[in-house]
């Protein structure tokens, strides 16, 4: 018998799970299948990677078909979470794991046109996959009928408050019947989430998997100080002397994330940079190019790789250190993982010591500075230039309900409602030259096993 078995799922969702090569649950897995499949409500601490998605996406899936219901097919599930990448993903579990069931799944997410998504919700699927500021878009023009969910899931509902999606998620939660089952996942479980959880869940069973705060043995960190200024150089260098292949490099804006994909370009290196001004095509070619290794340096903010399912890498690059110690745990969690080593290197300019402390608050532990030949810091302040957009490719400004607005935002700006966020600015930094391995010669990756589903 089958472990999956073991935790009372259906033959059907068995063989979708083996046929995925699965063959033990992961422990969220272990923990959040029997009782979603008993109907109780859940708050679980769940960071990507954990396998998360198959953990509320399988007892979904049987609940909806072991409970059929008479007349029209309606909307009996609804998953609301933050990005259009999550949101394509958990669609793409729920197509997968629900492969041998006759359930349809529908996907709304903003960025892109809305009647495509109207049509599909004319199909009647079962199960909604949406950015909640889409869905209300098309719950008021009457395109999708909430009043009969059976079953709600939040996910990444941290990073849902953090971009300011309270407000939606509350109008969202207005449109549901009150008697529901729900299910609450987040990264972490800070008072505001805990508010969150107090109105929207009934005894729920509490599910705390260990933080993939991978930082305790599988991650290597090293935290190099250098001049702002300095940090493309060193990174080229870095990727020189290391051959690192793939890395996944952030920054803390857009336009920094721009601006360093074209250095690296021009140095030849094949970059890419992801975030959420780029159209939905442009950062799903921007992850399929790095996944089939195309692309060797995917640079990307916080909230891009945020629902990006490129985990498992061997490594990440901090060329600026996040706002928010919080998101470093999230950025090295990126590497390392499933018992493989992984390593983070953090580029830390003067001005970003003190995050560094943050940073050592949030891990309990002193982080040692080191400092490369070369490259030790002679404490010059940052070239102006190295804060700002490329003339002509500002940004519409304050675009965005709740949206921090204005190219200064320490976040990236990013709190744009999804889809709102599209500018024509930032054309991605496509590489065509050879890599930075000294040698001239092009260089293609074999394909990387493992590193997860296409996110669209
Ligand atoms: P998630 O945390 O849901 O984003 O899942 C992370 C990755 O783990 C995804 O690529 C899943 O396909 C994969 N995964 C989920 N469950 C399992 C499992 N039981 N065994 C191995 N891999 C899994």
């Amino acid at each position: 018998m089958s472990a999956f078995q073991d935790l009372g799922l259906r033959a059907e969702l068995v063989r979708a799970v083996s046929e995925q090569g699965y063959t033990t649950p992961t422990p969220v897995q272990t923990a959040a299948i029997p009782p979603v499949l008993e109907g109780r409500d859940l708050m679980a601490a769940a960071q990507t990677g954990t396998g998360k998605t198959a953990g509320f996406t399988l007892p979904l899936l049987q609940r909806l078909v072991e409970t059929p219901v008479d007349g029209p097919r309606r909307v009996r599930a609804l998953v609301l979470v933050p990005t259009r990448e999550l949101a394509a993903q958990v669609a793409e579990s729920v197509r997968v794991y629900g492969a041998h069931l006759p359930l349809r799944c529908a996907l709304v997410f903003g960025g892109v046109g809305l009647n495509p998504q109207i049509a599909e919700l004319k199909r009647a699927p079962e199960i909604l996959v949406a950015t909640p500021g889409r869905l209300l878009d098309l719950a008021a023009r009457r395109a999708v009928d909430l009043s009969r969910i059976e079953v709600l899931v939040l996910d990444e509902a941290d990073r849902m408050l953090d971009m300011g999606f309270i407000h939606d998620i509350r109008k969202v939660l207005a449109l549901l019947p009150k008697r529901r089952q729900n299910l609450l996942f987040s990264a972490t479980f800070a008072d505001e989430i805990r508010n969150l959880a107090e109105g929207l869940l009934d005894r729920p069973v509490q599910v705390e998997v260990a933080r993939r705060n991978a930082t305790a043995d599988t991650v290597a960190q090293r935290f190099v100080e250098v001049d702002a200024g300095r940090k493309p150089e060193l990174l080229i260098h870095l990727l020189e002397e290391n051959g690192w292949d793939p890395v996944l490099v952030f920054t803390r804006t857009k336009h920094g994330a721009n601006r360093l994909a074209q250095k690296l370009v021009k140095a030849g290196v094949e970059a890419e940079a992801i975030h959420g001004n780029k159209s939905q095509n442009a950062r799903t070619r921007a992850l399929e190019g790095f996944k089939d290794g195309r692309v060797r340096v995917l640079v990307a903010t916080d909230i891009a790789a945020r629902g990006l399912d490129i985990d498992g890498l061997p490594q990440v690059v901090n060329f600026e250190l996040p706002n928010v110690p919080e998101d470093y745990v999230h950025r090295i969690g990126r590497t390392g993982r499933a018992g493989a080593t992984g390593s983070a290197l953090s580029l830390v300019s003067a001005d970003e010591r003190k995050l560094v402390r943050g940073i050592e608050r949030v891990l309990k532990r002193q982080l040692p500075l080191e400092r490369l030949d070369g490259f030790v810091p002679t404490g010059r302040p940052a070239p102006v230039e190295d804060d700002r957009p490329p003339r002509g490719a500002r940004p519409p400004q304050g675009r965005g309900r709740g949206a921090p607005s204005g190219n200064r935002d320490p976040r990236g700006g990013q709190g744009n409602r999804q889809g709102q966020g599209r500018s024509a600015q930032g054309s991605s930094a496509r590489a065509s030259s050879a890599s930075a391995g000294g040698t001239g010669a092009p260089r293609r990756r074999r394909r990387r096993g493992g590193a997860g589903r296409a996110a669209a």
